[in-house]
């Protein structure tokens, strides 16, 4: 199957110049949320997950899709000021100014075994900032996966010293 078709170029997107990636196209098609799937569960084979962290928004989709396949608990990583209970927070650099994600600081116990989804691998900046979530609560980072890599952006240098998986690259 080819997941290419499902996924749809938006210029100008969130803002000028950028062409964003819009994955609705694939979420609304079964067949192809199967595959995805598929490959992600294949590509984990024989490598036992704790939990698996997701990143707001989109990496909520597949994230608690993956975790309930892997008999995984899943673990929400947001914005800040979005988690009810207490949280640790890191901070990465955008083109202009910072940005924030937050868990919550009971979110991994200590050598538990943590696979980190989000939807896109961009310029890496978010994948960091979780990989040091994960990493300040004693969590043992298994993989990085994405649905789908910029591999123009880069992005793979921030996290290179972990395995990381997506299906699909640009
Ligand atoms: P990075 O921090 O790697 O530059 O950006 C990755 C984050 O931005 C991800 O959380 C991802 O959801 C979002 N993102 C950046 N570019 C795109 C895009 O073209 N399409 C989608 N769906 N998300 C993007």
């Amino acid at each position: 199957m080819e997941l290419n078709k499902y996924i749809r170029d938006i210029q100008d997107f969130p803002k000028q110049g950028i062409i964003f990636k819009d994955i609705t196209p694939l979420l609304s098609n079964p067949e192809a949320v199967n595959k995805c799937m598929e490959l992600f569960i294949d590509n984990l084979k024989n490598k036992k997950i704790d939990k698996v962290v997701g990143v707001e928004s989109r990496g909520f989709f597949f994230g608690m899709l993956l975790a309930n396949r892997l008999n995984a608990g899943f673990i929400p990583v947001r914005k800040p000021n979005k988690l009810p209970y207490e949280t640790i927070s890191s901070s990465y650099a955008l083109e202009y100014g910072t940005d924030t994600l937050e868990m919550h600081i009971d979110a991994i116990q200590q050598g538990e075994r943590i696979l980190i989804h989000d939807d896109v691998l961009a310029t890496g900046g978010t994948a960091k900032a979780v990989c040091e979530l994960v990493e300040k609560l004693g969590g043992e980072i298994v993989q990085c996966n994405f649905l789908m890599e910029l591999s123009f952006l880069n992005g793979r240098q921030k996290i290179n010293q972990y395995d990381i998986y997506s299906p699909l690259v640009y």
